[in-house]
């Protein structure tokens, strides 16, 4: 196969970063007429094998073994390094999740290959793949490329939306690898989650995002209430967080999380580029905004130009009448 990409098991499904991946390999390797495969390793590989038979790809791969039974990144970088020598492909494809961080630079360091990190768009030129990658916090865009293959690449989360996966029949085949026990110094601790609090905004599919709008700490229940009526996450631009009124993990944007819930709400929240590139993966987007040229406009599915102090209260009110 032409394009490989790595599936990280996320409590024994695939990951959702991962399959944003396998939708960019779908996408190019349809324009460049190369093959997409796929790779799971460790334990749970058969299942995460199984669960990508029914995608649009030529092959998954499982991977497992003594050495693999629990994520290290010796292992999983040498596991994974044995495997790109045997398959030969052009590219490998990640999802730029904590684990991929954790290993892949090794795997990269180890073959000596290009590993270009946390784009996010690629597409083609004179028959080439070129990648997109933000610099100087999201200011600038980059376009990326390497000069020789085979080359590492990871996405940022929400540069592709899971939803343009193709559906298909792959074909599954356990390969082995060599691994001795020496090959493994490193054991992991329990999995980094990457929101506190029981709160996993990365899978959320409603968030209330709060934005300086609000004004003050004492109108935030306004929102929490807002959030309880929609079954919602509530997270919020970074001056709430600089506030002191919410924890960090909360924060959407270039030094916060990456989110692509089905709706998001943002409630004075201006749309500054370093909040914007948190969440412009949301499927839908609904912006309450009392300045008509605030730039949240520009990107938002439903825009409603007005003060969320007093709209706040009257859509909470509205939506719980409509559950009685
Ligand atoms: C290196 C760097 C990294 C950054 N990282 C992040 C990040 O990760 N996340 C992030 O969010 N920001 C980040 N920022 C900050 C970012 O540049 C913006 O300053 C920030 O996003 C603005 O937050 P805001 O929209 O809540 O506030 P503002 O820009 O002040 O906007 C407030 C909005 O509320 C509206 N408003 C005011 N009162 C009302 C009302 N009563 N009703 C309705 N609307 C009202 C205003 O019209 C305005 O549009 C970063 C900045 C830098 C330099």
């Amino acid at each position: 196969m032409d394009i490989l990409v790595y599936l990280e098991n996320n409590n024994g499904k695939i990951h959702r970063i991962s399959l944003e991946a396998v939708a960019a390999a779908q996408s190019l390797g349809s324009e460049l007429g190369q093959s997409v495969g796929a790779i799971a390793i460790g334990e749970g590989a058969e299942i995460l094998g199984a669960q990508a038979s029914g995608l649009d790809i030529a092959e998954v791969l499982t991977v497992s073994g003594d050495q693999l039974n629990t994520y290290s990144a010796d292992g999983y970088s040498a596991a994974l390094a044995q495997i790109i020598e045997s398959e030969s492909p052009q590219y490998v494809f990640a999802g730029h999740s904590y684990q991929v961080r954790d290993f892949m630079p090794r795997v990269s360091a180890k073959m000596g290959i290009p590993f270009l990190s946390d784009n996010i768009a690629v597409r083609v030129e004179n028959g080439f793949p070129l990648y997109t990658k933000q610099v100087f916090h999201a200011k600038l865009a980059a376009d990326v490329t390497a000069s020789s293959s085979p080359c590492i690449v990871s996405f940022q989360s929400a540069a592709f939306s899971s939803d343009a996966i193709e559906s298909g029949t792959a074909a599954v085949r356990s390969v082995n690898v060599t691994l001795s026990d020496s090959d493994v110094r490193t054991s992991s601790e329990e999995p980094f989650q990457e929101s506190e609090g029981g709160v996993d905004l990365s899978s959320a599919d409603i968030i209330v995002a709060v934005g300086r709008g609000i004004g003050k700490e004492e109108n935030l229940p306004m929102v929490e209430d807002l959030a309880n009526a929609l079954g919602a996450e509530i997270a919020s631009s970074r001056p709430i967080v600089d506030s002191g009124w919410y924890e960090p993990f909360r924060q959407i944007g270039s030094s916060g999380q990456t989110v692509a819930p089905k709706l998001y709400i943002a409630l004075g929240i201006s749309g500054a580029i370093q909040h914007v590139v948190g969440m412009k993966g949301s499927k839908n987007v609904i912006a309450i905004n009392k300045d008509p040229g605030a730039p949240i406009f520009e990107l938002a599915d439903f825009g409603v130009e007005g003060d969320i102090l007093e709209i706040i209260p009257k859509l909470t009110e509205a939506i719980n009448n409509a559950k009685s």
